[in-house]
């Protein structure tokens, strides 16, 4: 195709998950004309991660109470049966109905203006004098932004870094059960079955999500979490309803981000946090500042997107330092003997609660939030 058939946009977007969808959102809100790529048939196919939102992003993002479910604390499980309860008074993560979530999202892109294109793979692309040129789709733009994930196919070929540690996702969705308490996040330590990471039960909305995650060199095997933990959580007769699964980046944010008119975001960043694996904050919060740097550049002489993105990008430091620690996998005794110390209490707290205190056990605290609680139980 020569390029005076190209479809001429001010931004592509390679990938329409979290990060760039609220990218094209804002893009395309502030007057751009936006193109967004995905190979998904659909912006809720396949989807790979638990999706749980923390309360920052919660409070940065408006999303519709019901696709979400609260869920006020975290339950710790050692491998010998013991638990610890942490919360912290107005706190809470959102669990979401994330096939849906994602296709909110990207009415929401399209309502704004963008062109969303599905079944769309990137392959390639080229520089130049103008921005990018994808010959094989027929588009072109000034700026391309890759937004495709922790293997980015946009990072390869521009050669930009790419992501070289991760930890194996998988989850099994299952039928809702009343024994699990719903006021929990359901966190397991143990390192035999989940080495460099946890396995977690989550009341989500309309389902149960039970998974793991592990280093990427042991293999992750949900039906092992469930055998030995599944009674101590009440579930009584856990059914599988689906299954997700992927790789969370976890060597921190990479370096070389940007090239000329390509820029990556979200986990092609490696903006997902090395502790606890989450990033969908950090895909919702950057896709959307990328998007007001890059109108703010094409529109009014600003900086180029990826250095105003540079500066406010976390870096994950300490972090990071936690990670080699948990990569290490301490025995599972080691689990037991410290669960409930307050050493560990306030670990945990730091970790999950951003160190708001810590707090005996969890009240159902109001009317609205019992009534939720026992609606659940009667499912
Ligand atoms: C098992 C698991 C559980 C997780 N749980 C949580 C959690 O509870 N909370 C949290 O905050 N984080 C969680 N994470 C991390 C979180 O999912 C990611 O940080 C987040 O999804 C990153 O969003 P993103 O938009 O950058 O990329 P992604 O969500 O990975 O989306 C990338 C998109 O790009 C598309 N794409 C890829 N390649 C191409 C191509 N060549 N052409 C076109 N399109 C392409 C894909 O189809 C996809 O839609 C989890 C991760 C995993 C694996």
């Amino acid at each position: 195709m020569g390029t005076s058939s190209m479809k001429n946009f001010d931004l592509i977007v390679v990938g329409a998950s979290f990060a760039g969808l609220a990218c094209a959102r804002t893009a395309a809100l502030r007057g751009l004309r936006v193109a967004v790529l995905d190979r998904k048939p659909d912006p809720g196919a396949g989807v790979r991660t638990t999706g749980i939102l923390v309360k920052e992003a919660a409070d940065d993002f408006d999303v519709p109470a019901e696709l979400t479910r609260r869920v006020r604390g975290v339950r710790l499980h050692a491998p010998n049966g013991a638990h610890t309860d942490h919360w912290a008074p107005g706190y809470y993560f959102l669990a979401t109905d994330t096939p849906n979530l994602l296709r909110w999202m990207a009415d929401e892109a399209a309502r704004a203006g963008a062109v969303l294109q599905w079944g769309m793979r990137f392959t390639g692309g080229e520089m130049s004098e103008n921005g990018v040129v994808l010959a094989d789709l027929g588009l072109k733009a000034p700026l391309l932004i890759g937004a495709d994930g922790a293997v980015s196919a946009v990072a390869r070929a521009f050669a930009l870094d790419r992501n070289r540690r991760f930890l194996g996702g998988v989850e099994w969705e299952l039928a809702p059960d009343a024994g699990l308490d719903p006021r929990f996040l359901h966190c397991m330590l143990d390192s035999e079955l989940a080495p460099g990471y946890i396995a977690w039960a989550v009341p989500g909305v309309n389902v149960i999500q039970f998974g793991l995650a592990a280093r990427s060199d042991t293999k992750s095997e949900p039906a092992k979490i469930l055998a030995r933990y599944g009674e101590r959580l009440g579930l009584r007769a856990p059914k599988i309803i689906g299954t997700r699964s992927g790789l969370i980046p976890v060597g921190g944010a990479l370096k070389r981000t940007s090239r000329g008119p390509v820029m990556l975001i979200g986990d092609a960043a490696g903006y997902c946090s090395p502790l606890t694996g989450g990033g969908i904050a950090a895909a919702l919060r950057l896709g959307r500042r990328t998007a007001q740097a890059a109108s703010d550049w094409l529109d009014a002489g600003g900086e180029h997107p990826s250095a105003v993105i540079a500066r406010e990008a976390p870096s994950y430091a300490v972090k990071g330092l936690m990670r080699r620690a948990l990569d290490l996998a301490p025995p599972n005794w080691v689990w037991n003997a410290t669960l409930g110390t307050a050493a560990f209490r306030h670990l945990a707290h730091a970790v999950y609660f951003h160190k708001r205190g810590d707090h005996g056990e969890l009240p159902y605290e109001t009317p609205h939030e019992r009534a939720l609680a026992e609606d659940h139980l009667q499912v």
